[in-house]
């Protein structure tokens, strides 16, 4: 999702639901890339907490459920997004280990140290990855083990286009060096980082997007803010073809020490 929807009516809140809930992922990934990210995580059993951050309608948070044994938490700041996770939880007969509560990411109703694992992908840059990385932390219990998915620069340098695009939408967007000393300087011992391969952008996010935003033109053709949510939806894609060398998503695990 854009960064940039902080300011706007609640109307406006319930035709980007409308748009992010019509396709099944939120951002960027794949199932396989969940998978990988998951094998850097060990001693999950059937006691194993898991909390899911800004799940969105629960696209990892299945993945997470078929391929553990634990008990998995979704959390969304949108009521839709946590009703579509738990149809799908019964869908697919995991609804005694996938709950969905609705919680903003800055104010957690959660324990000290009540999880095993934090997962977050493509959601922590709604609270800032640093604040995320210090404010999740005392959450986690130690040992245990913080996974998310953030946008990261490739290079040290790179074009004004794409430069100027990032630091209006999250001027928070690093190299991954330096995304992997925040989290160390946080307190996290570095498991893993990896790059999600270019598929994760298109053949799962963006193509899935080119219908779905047919559909939803039909629907809400007069409306202004529906017409520019695709405009930019659309200016994204075109911006991830064009500079995909410098910039996506990674992976980045860490434990608490
Ligand atoms: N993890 C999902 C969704 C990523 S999109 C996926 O990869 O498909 C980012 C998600 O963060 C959205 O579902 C959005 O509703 C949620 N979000 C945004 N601000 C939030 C907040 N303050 N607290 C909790 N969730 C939030």
């Amino acid at each position: 999702m854009s960064n940039d929807n902080k300011s706007i009516h609640e109307s406006d809140f319930e035709l980007i639901c409308a748009y992010y809930s019509s396709i099944d992922r939120q951002g960027p990934g794949s199932p396989e890339v969940t998978i990988q990210a998951l094998n850097f995580i060990e001693n999950l059993g059937e006691q194993s907490q898991i909390v899911d951050i800004g799940c969105g309608t629960g696209g990892q948070t299945m993945v997470l459920a078929q391929n553990t044994n634990a008990q998995i938490t979704g959390l969304d700041l949108f009521p839709v997004f946590i009703d579509l996770l738990e149809k799908r939880a019964k869908a697919l007969n995991l609804e005694s280990r996938v709950k969905g509560i609705v919680a903003s990411m800055d104010q957690l109703p959660f324990e000290k140290e009540q999880w095993d694992v934090i997962w977050s992908e493509g959601a922590i840059y709604n609270v800032g990855f640093e604040k995320g990385l210090n404010e999740w932390k005392p959450y986690l219990k130690k040992g245990g083990y913080i996974a998310l998915t953030e946008v990261s620069w490739f290079t040290d340098e790179r074009p004004d286009e794409i430069n100027q695009f990032w630091l209006d939408a999250y001027p928070e967007i690093d190299t991954i060096p330096n995304k992997l000393e925040m989290m160390q300087k946080a307190g996290y011992q570095i498991i893993a980082s990896f790059i999600l391969p270019e598929y994760c952008w298109t053949d799962q996010f963006y193509i899935p997007q080119i219908e779905a935003q047919r559909i939803f033109l039909e629907k809400y053709r007069d409306n202004q803010v529906a017409n520019e949510l695709v405009d930019n939806q659309r200016h994204e894609a075109t911006l991830y073809s064009k500079y995909k060398a410098y910039y996506g998503y990674v992976f980045y695990i860490g434990k608490k020490i």
